[in-house]
């Protein structure tokens, strides 16, 4: 199998893998947003709310911020020294001192490890009214996506790399009117492929004469970071632990 990228922003990459099949494109996308891990609020202790909100519901909302992870500075739980009591290698403390009127956003956590803050600063958590006020501490910890979605880097999909043959369309305007993708472009009213990348099969062009086929062992594989890894990290990781499953499983075989 090899990897080559086809396109990237800072949140989304685009990947093809050739020589494949969907039986590893769908094991690495399970692993990465399965297996790799990442912080997020686990534990809240409120030393006062006085807004109209639960203290669950609030920890519900503070649970699923996603904060931005350094994999190198901590130790998910069960892994580290500690043993899983708790130390500043496997827990992140913060805090949320906010008073009302106001509407309390992420921004407004504090943690003791500067670089651990929210992807998203304008997250609204609550709304305190005058005179209201809200004093909660955390723990954020590392965590899987397989336990609960909060620990989750990214949403992952693919799908077969599409081969699409245009020498047939006769009315070029209408076929690449058909298309909900924007995949195609008309050049001196000839149709010509723009955006490969963008198509996703839904074969909308073939009554206008293109015909769509697949690669069976091409696959584009379409990665969406929440933010708080970078898409690099993500894949390398999710390799990572694609590696250690197979030498786990290599094990078990032999023994
Ligand atoms: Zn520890």
């Amino acid at each position: 199998m090899d990897l080559k990228l086809i396109s990237k922003s800072e949140d989304k990459a685009t990947i093809l893998l050739t020589d494949s099949n969907p039986v590893i494109a769908n094991t690495l996308r399970r692993l990465m947003m399965d297996e790799v891990p990442v912080l997020a609020i686990e534990d809240c202790e409120f030393i006062k709310n006085d807004s109209a909100l639960y203290d669950e519901i609030i920890s519900h909302r503070l649970g699923l911020i996603p904060l931005k992870t350094d994999l190198k500075s901590y130790n998910l739980k069960e892994d580290c020294k500690c043993k899983g009591k708790g130390c500043s290698i496997c827990e992140v403390h913060l805090s949320l001192r906010a008073k009302g009127p106001a509407i309390v956003t992420s921004s407004e956590l504090k943690a003791k490890d500067a670089k651990v803050k929210p992807v998203f600063p304008d997250m609204p958590i609550v709304k305190l009214l005058k005179g209201q006020k809200l004093e909660v501490d955390m723990k954020a910890v590392l965590g899987k996506g397989k336990t609960h979605t909060k620990w989750s880097p990214c949403l992952v999909y693919y799908r077969y790399s599409p081969i699409l043959n245009v020498s047939n369309v006769k009315n070029a305007a209408k076929a690449k009117e058909s298309c909900p993708k924007n995949v195609f472009e008309v050049k001196n009213d000839k149709l010509i492929v723009k955006n490969m990348e963008a198509c996703d099969l839904s074969e909308d062009c073939v009554k206008y004469g293109v015909d769509v086929k697949y690669k069976e062992d091409e696959i584009m594989m379409f990665i969406e970071s929440w933010g708080q890894l970078k898409i690099k990290d993500i894949l390398s990781n999710g390799i990572e632990v694609f590696e250690e499953k197979l030498k786990e499983l290599d094990k078990k075989i032999k023994d």
